[in-house]
């Protein structure tokens, strides 16, 4: 078991969970109950954690995670042909089909 990824952000660190997962690399979750309930733990305790569960995934994992942060910082983006407002995950205008551009 290696640790891929953390995120203040739990909704982030699910969405990397769910494209490591399509691509057929087993990971599970840690921290997955605390939320809410922080109590004594410092807030980097309770940051939801993903880890691979073979260690022979991590390189290919982290590959993906690193493709991931590079196309998609995971904030809405807007289209430079129609202005349109599009979601991170989006890679073309859902309105005029324009190509994202960074
Ligand atoms: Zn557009």
């Amino acid at each position: 078991m290696k640790l891929i990824y953390t995120h203040e952000n739990r909704f982030i660190v699910s969405n990397v969970q769910n494209i490591v997962q399509n691509a057929g690399i087993n990971v599970t979750l840690k921290n997955e109950y605390v939320a809410g309930g922080a109590g004594d733990l410092s807030p980097f305790d309770t940051w939801l954690e993903l880890w691979v569960t073979d260690d022979k995934d991590y390189e290919k994992a982290s590959e993906i995670i690193r493709s991931i942060n590079n196309t998609d910082n995971m904030h809405d983006w807007f289209c430079s042909q129609c202005h349109e407002k599009n979601s991170a995950s989006f890679e073309i205008c859902w309105q005029c089909q324009h190509e994202r551009e960074s």
